[in-house]
């Protein structure tokens, strides 16, 4: 199969583009660098060894209508993966106008040249993040979702609009991915996250604090209703949820599919203070910790029902935290200022 990767050259893009390769797929990348680097790209290839060749590269953004034009009449694809988007909450509540005209408007860009040429088949990055504060856990699909911030609206009318799309052209078939919290990186150690600017992210940060580029991690909130008092989440390893998208590429040849959301989690919850500790224990660095309050819009308790990723994408998470510490840190120290090296 061809497939065009939207946002391929990001964090979880970079990792599911690998394991596509390695599957046999041809892959086509489409990403604007807004949010990462054109090295990992090169990396990936790297990586794939021979199936390296099937991978190529277009610096497009998304709302750029005529070169996504081009690109679709240049050859033709038989799914795409859409993970291209800002994706930062802080930013998003600062600019949201930003967020609705990259997020929005790039994948109504994408879905109408998608529908021009004839390929109606997508795999969309959702977000756990559409739960809110759960009333109670594990999060199933059939719960009710909602938004808090800008970002997790523009995820929840993207979900709404796929749907929407789909009951106006049952030819369409589209999986909704409700991602939980990735962290990790490959097991080489030679691709993984790299954010730009301070990290919102919980790993990422303590990832930037163990290589001595921050001096603490800031906990948030430490009053919660939890085994510690720290918010719970659903920690997945990035090369578990990227086979979770070749597992919904799968889905998409059934015929009865036709818009679909799935989990992908491994339905366990880990406090903050215990992700913190098995990173201790997998890089032998101390973090040091700094309690403070509750960051606003935060949830105390969120992780995932998987029993329908499960049965219907015949897919399950392998790794656990210790497996997703052991692998950051491998790609953390041998990449301890991401892709770039520092420029003092
Ligand atoms: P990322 O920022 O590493 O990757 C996103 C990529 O999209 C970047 O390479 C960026 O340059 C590109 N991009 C952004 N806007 C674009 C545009 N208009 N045109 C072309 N390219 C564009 O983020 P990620 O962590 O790999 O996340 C991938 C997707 O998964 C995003 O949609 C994100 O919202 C979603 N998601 C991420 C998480 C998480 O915790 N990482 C959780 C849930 C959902
Ligand atoms: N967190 C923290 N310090 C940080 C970043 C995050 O204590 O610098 C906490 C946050 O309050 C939450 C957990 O870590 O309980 C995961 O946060 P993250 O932003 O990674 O994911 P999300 O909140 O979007 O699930």
């Amino acid at each position: 199969m061809t497939i065009l990767v939207t946002g391929g050259a990001g964090y979880i893009g970079s990792h599911t583009v690998l394991q596509l390769l390695m599957g046999g797929d041809k892959v086509v990348v489409v990403d604007n660098l807004d949010n990462s680097s054109e090295t990992a790209i090169k990396r990936v290839q790297e990586l794939a060894g021979e199936r390296g060749k099937n991978l190529t590269f277009h610096k497009i953004d998304l709302r750029d209508k005529p070169a996504l034009e081009k690109l679709f009449a240049s050859q033709k694809f038989n799914a795409v993966i859409h993970f291209a988007g800002l994706k930062a909450v802080g930013e998003s509540v600062q600019k949201p106008l930003m967020y609705y005209d990259n997020n929005l408007v790039g994948t109504i860009v994408l879905l109408e040249v998608m529908a021009a040429h004839g390929c109606k088949n997508l795999v969309f990055s959702s977000s756990a993040t559409v739960y809110g504060w759960p009333k109670k856990v594990p999060c199933t699909e059939e719960f009710p979702i909602g938004a808090t911030n800008p970002y997790g609206r523009t995820k929840l009318f993207i979900e709404e609009m796929c749907r929407d799309l789909y009951q106006s052209d049952k030819t369409w078939k589209i999986i909704l991915l409700r991602y939980f919290n990735p962290v990790g990186a490959h097991q080489s150690g030679y691709i993984g996250e790299d954010p730009r600017g301070i990290p919102n992210n919980l790993m990422p940060f303590v990832q930037q604090v163990a290589v001595g580029r921050r001096n603490a991690l800031t906990v948030f909130g430490s009053d919660y209703g939890t085994k510690d008092g720290t918010g719970v989440r659903d920690y997945i390893h990035v090369v578990d949820l990227a086979d979770g998208h070749l597992a919904a590429l799968a889905k998409l040849s059934d015929p009865s599919v036709g818009c679909e959301v799935y989990n992908l989690g491994t339905g366990k919850g880990t406090s903050v203070l215990e992700m913190v500790s098995a990173f201790e224990k997998a890089s032998g660095k101390k973090i040091p910790l700094v309690m403070a309050a509750r960051r606003p819009g935060d949830a105390e308790t969120v992780y995932a029902e998987t029993d329908k990723a499960e049965r219907e994408l015949k897919w399950k998470a392998k790794y656990g935290v210790d497996e997703m510490c052991r692998d950051q840190w491998n790609w953390a120290s041998k990449n301890p200022y991401g892709y770039e090296a520092p420029t003092k």
